[in-house]
């Protein structure tokens, strides 16, 4: 596994990440087997958040006896210093350590959510008393799509690292200017959603007869071949996602023409990607009051409207297999404001209901 410096902070990281945001999916024992493959396969760093319901509970299963083998970050959404400090002490508490690596304020994705969280009283000055304390040994941030932001941010230097989503498909626009920008700051930079949340992969029927999943592979190692990311985490819950991310780790960069090979093969998903469109299945509109849940809908949706006609299908069974449907949305619209893809949730699940309703 290469490793890279990641930016000021200067801890050497592989540079491929676990990515935890899809720990609550799967159990405690399944979660302890992969993370613990994906340490003794290489990977040195661990993100979770504390808004990815039982993920940290389950990264500190596997912590309180590999601790000094990894790095973990972890995340929160806490806008001011109490709120901060409150979370802190659960992650901590969750994590089964005395000390988080890279604490980052989470999803900063707007002016006012920025000018908040850097306020006096604001999240920013509760982190960094927890770095004088020694409780955070680095202080990070994440954001979605607002680039004006991600300028503040970078030029604050405030931040020893920067969390953004890019892709082959970009989805954000942060390849040309961004990444570079904090990279010039001495920035780590973590990718986040670098398969485009599960866009950028075969069907499971075409993977499972190549034995792996080219588009994945060319994904992340497109990713991690940008010279100003320093690593990619991918969400994982399944031990083949683990074994078949890994090795990217040990590839060396893509080449020109392979880059163009990628582009072409992903031509036809990047033009599909609309902001407002594809649900990411980051799983932040959850939980939902009513037990919703939206990205497996969508992914059923997905499924059936991008699967060739023999496996369309599986969306369909998908869909079916859910005891809560699109329609027992009932549009109270507290998800809207989570959506960091913008995506009308109530309206898209009333469509899908439509959808499957005629099918
Ligand atoms: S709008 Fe629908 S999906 Fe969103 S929280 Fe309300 S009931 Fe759940
Ligand atoms: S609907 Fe929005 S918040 Fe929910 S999983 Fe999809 S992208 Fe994330």
């Amino acid at each position: 596994m290469q490793k890279r410096i990641f930016g000021k902070t200067g801890l050497e990281v592989s540079i491929i990440g676990f990515g935890a945001i899809k720990l609550p999916g799967i159990s405690k024992d399944e979660a302890v087997k992969i993370i613990n493959r994906a340490l003794d396969l290489g990977i040195n760093y661990i993100d979770t958040a504390r808004n990815y319901r039982d993920s940290e509970e389950k990264v500190g299963e596997v912590l309180k006896d590999r601790r000094n083998e990894c790095y973990v970050a972890t995340k929160s959404t806490a806008r001011d210093a109490s709120g901060l400090t409150k979370d802190l002490e659960t992650s901590l508490r969750n994590l089964q350590t005395d000390k988080i690596d890279v604490y980052q304020l989470h999803t900063v994705s707007d002016g006012d959510t920025y000018k908040k969280v850097m306020a006096q009283g604001g999240a920013l000055e509760a982190a960094k008393k927890a770095k004088a304390q020694g409780k955070v040994d680095h202080i990070g941030i994440t954001i979605h799509r607002d680039l004006d932001t991600m300028r503040a941010a970078i030029k604050s230097n405030e931040f020893e690292t920067l969390m953004v989503a890019y892709s082959p498909l970009d989805q954000e626009g942060v390849e040309e200017e961004i990444i570079p920008m904090a990279k010039e700051k001495n920035m780590g930079v973590v990718i986040m959603k670098p398969l485009s949340g599960g866009l950028l992969c075969l069907p499971e029927p075409e993977r499972e007869k190549l034995g792996k999943d080219p588009i994945v592979v060319g994904s992340l190692r497109y990713v991690v071949s940008n010279p100003n990311v320093t690593l990619a985490i991918p969400g994982m819950q399944r031990m083949r996602e683990v074994e078949e991310n890994v090795t990217v780790g040990n590839m060396p960069k893509l080449t020109d023409e392979e880059v163009t090979e990628l582009l072409k093969s992903l031509g036809s998903m990047k033009k599909e990607y609309r902001y407002g469109q594809v649900c990411l299945r980051c799983g932040y509109c959850q939980p939902c009051p009513q037990g919703v849940v939206a990205p497996t809908i969508f992914r059923a949706v997905d499924m059936y409207k991008n699967y060739p006609d023999n496996l369309k299908h599986l969306g369909i069974e998908l869909y079916s297999s859910l005891e809560i449907k699109a329609d027992d949305c009932v549009e109270c619209e507290q998800c809207l404001e989570k959506c960091p893809a913008g995506i009308n949730i109530p309206v898209r699940l009333k469509q899908a209901s439509e959808l499957f309703a005629n099918i």
